[in-house]
């Protein structure tokens, strides 16, 4: 059979995974542990020599099965699912670390994944240095001999930056970096992380791949294509050759964490990789119809979204994002008053902090999710005080537009 194309993987899986009674749905096994024959088959399972479930921290089968799917839908070599996105980033920064090492992060980073380098794992010793990362000078003078990684989003929010894998890959290979790219708002779908560089894809599934917001979870994949035995931090793993990585977070750092996907959410985000594309479609063709809209009005300054043509990431976002620009618009009104005022007015679109919900959903970011940061961070992040975050669901875009319309009306 032909290699089988993105929504057919995303529905069957490959191979099939069947379970015992054929259910085409594969059901959530609620259940912690699994129950052997014998001593010597329990050796075995726990020796890696016969891979089975043990537990369910460590591995369960409907757990297993949204790793496998979404695995297969990144060309990865293999794929673990975590209890949240901070869960996948935080295991993938410690498991290839150690205390002497530095990170080049993008300087636009989830509020999160930012307040983790700065302040959590400083602690540890590990240094993070924030940089632009299309700034190929910038990228080259922030490394040394202790820089192991550069980590960067596809598409940043609220900045709505686009990070060129052209510059980073590049950049990578000549210092033997390892690229670790969090795609939550492109997926697999829009974005080929493989083919664009990357060697490690971090993922918040609780936004696009849970299907609607149905439940909180994380992914990390292994693309296969960077050489571990070059890693200090995975020097025990070394003989595991292309399994250390994985290796060290199933036997250690995940595990020791404890920091597991439930059954009952894997369940909700197989079932969200089903109508993956179908609902980026929608939810990216809204976008661009809102995006060009919000620039035909004057009460607007300014509209980031990288699927505009005015916009300078145009051509980059076509040829990296599978010619879709994602469903997060950022804009700018004249200052904080008329930011909460246009929130407040809007009866559609529901204010609240995720994004890439089924549900379209607006947020002021200076005063929410980048709260804790001092006023000069957030300048120097591009948060400011006029800047709405609007995440576009697959509501009629008509509909939604009316709202938004309703809204800037109210801005005499
Ligand atoms: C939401 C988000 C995260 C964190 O994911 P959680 O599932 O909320 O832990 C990380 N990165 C990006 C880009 C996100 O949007």
């Amino acid at each position: 059979m032909n290699e089988l194309r993105f929504d057919t993987k995303a529905l069957h899986g490959k191979p099939k995974k069947k379970d015992v009674h054929n259910s085409i749905r594969y059901p959530v096994y609620a259940g912690v542990a699994f129950d052997y024959k014998t001593a010597q088959q329990m050796e075995d399972a726990f020796n890696h020599r016969k891979p089975s479930h043990t537990y369910s921290r460590i591995t369960n089968p409907t757990v297993e099965l949204f790793e496998q799917t979404l695995c297969l839908l990144e060309n990865g070599f293999a794929g673990i699912a975590l209890s949240s996105g901070m869960a996948a980033i935080t295991n993938t920064l410690l498991a290839l670390l150690t205390g002497k090492d530095n990170v080049i992060a993008s300087k636009y980073l989830f509020g999160n994944t930012l307040s983790l380098l700065k302040e959590t794992l400083k602690g540890f010793g590990v240094e993070a240095r924030f940089v632009d990362v299309n700034d190929q000078s910038a990228l080259e003078s922030a490394i040394d001999e202790n820089t192991r990684m550069i980590f960067c989003e596809t598409i940043t929010n609220p900045q709505m930056r686009v990070s060129d894998f052209s510059i980073v890959s590049k950049i990578a290979k000549r210092h033997d970096l390892i690229v670790v790219v969090d795609s939550s708002v492109t997926t697999p779908f829009l974005f080929d992380a493989k083919k664009h560089g990357a060697n490690i894809v971090v993922h918040s599934t609780t936004k696009y791949i849970s299907g609607g917001a149905t439940s909180v979870g994380g992914a990390i994949i292994d693309l296969g294509n960077y050489d571990w035995t070059n890693n200090r931090a995975l020097k025990k793993y070394h003989d595991l050759e292309a399994f250390a990585f994985i290796a060290r977070l199933r036997k250690e750092v995940y595990r020791n964490f404890g920091s597991c996907m439930s059954p009952q959410a894997a369940c909700l985000q197989t079932l969200g990789l089903e109508t993956l594309s179908l609902r980026i479609k929608k939810s990216c063709n809204n976008a661009i119809k809102i995006a060009q809209f919000l620039e035909n009005s004057s009460k607007i300054k300014k509209v980031n979204y990288p699927g505009l043509t005015s916009s300078e990431y145009y051509d980059l976002s076509i040829e990296q994002f599978n010619g879709l620009a994602g469903g997060i618009i950022s804009f700018e009104l004249a200052g904080r008053k008329e930011a909460f005022k246009f929130i407040d007015v809007l009866n559609l679109i529901r204010r609240a902090t995720n994004i890439n919900d089924n549900k379209s959903l607006i947020i002021h970011p200076a005063s929410t999710i980048f709260a804790d940061f001092s006023l000069e961070e957030k300048e120097d992040m591009e948060v400011t005080q006029g800047l709405i975050r609007l995440s576009v669901g697959i509501e009629d875009p008509r509909d939604l537009m009316e709202d938004i319309d309703r809204a800037l009306i109210s801005l005499t």
